[in-house]
């Protein structure tokens, strides 16, 4: 994994090539797992020492991952962990991954430090634009402190339909 500062990156839009989605596990918050299990089966979820992920099937993706002509969505929309939300970016209270006058961003008078995995093919560098700045990056820090749980700029854009997709699911 490699981050780059937000003020590195002009835009962000999710191109739904699904590579996230085929390359980490998903760790689930208690409550998260607590809901998933009730929605779709505890069948869908695996444990590990002091923690639980979504089951990723044999290829290696996330069992939630849809797929319809070569566009990937998720199958989780209404209850998406909190970890997918928040990809590609990182809110951090340190400067963790360097050039913190970069990757500084104010939020309600609290210092924060926001960077970009850089393997998202959603990110287009350069400099800021308005909407990324005063929009998308207000919402993805409002979704890691907790105080947003709706996405609107962090996702997909969604078609009619697309729920019909989202309940494809591929666990056996
Ligand atoms: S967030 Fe990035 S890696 Fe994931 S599906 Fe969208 S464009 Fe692809
Ligand atoms: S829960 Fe959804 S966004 Fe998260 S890895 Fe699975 S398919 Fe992707």
């Amino acid at each position: 994994m490699q981050f780059v500062p937000w003020q590195n990156v002009a835009d962000w839009h999710c191109k739904a090539c699904g590579y996230c989605c085929k390359l980490y596990s998903v760790v689930l918050g208690f409550p998260e797992w607590l809901n998933i299990a009730k929605s779709f089966g505890i069948e869908t979820t695996v444990s590990g020492l002091d923690r639980f992920y979504i089951k990723r099937t044999s290829d290696g993706s996330c069992g939630f991952l849809c797929n319809k002509t070569n566009t990937y969505f998720c199958g989780l929309q209404g209850i998406k962990p909190e970890a997918c939300k928040i990809w590609p970016f990182k809110v951090l209270s340190e400067p963790k991954y360097g050039e913190p006058n970069q990757a500084a961003f104010d939020y309600m008078g609290n210092r924060l430090y926001v960077y970009a995995d850089t393997m998202c093919s959603g990110l287009r560098y350069g400099t800021p634009t308005w909407d990324f700045r005063y929009t998308t990056i207000k919402e993805f820090t409002e979704l890691a402190l907790g105080v947003r749980q709706v996405q609107y700029k962090t996702t997909r854009a969604v078609g009619a339909g697309q729920n019909q997709w989202g309940r494809q699911l591929r666990f056996p």
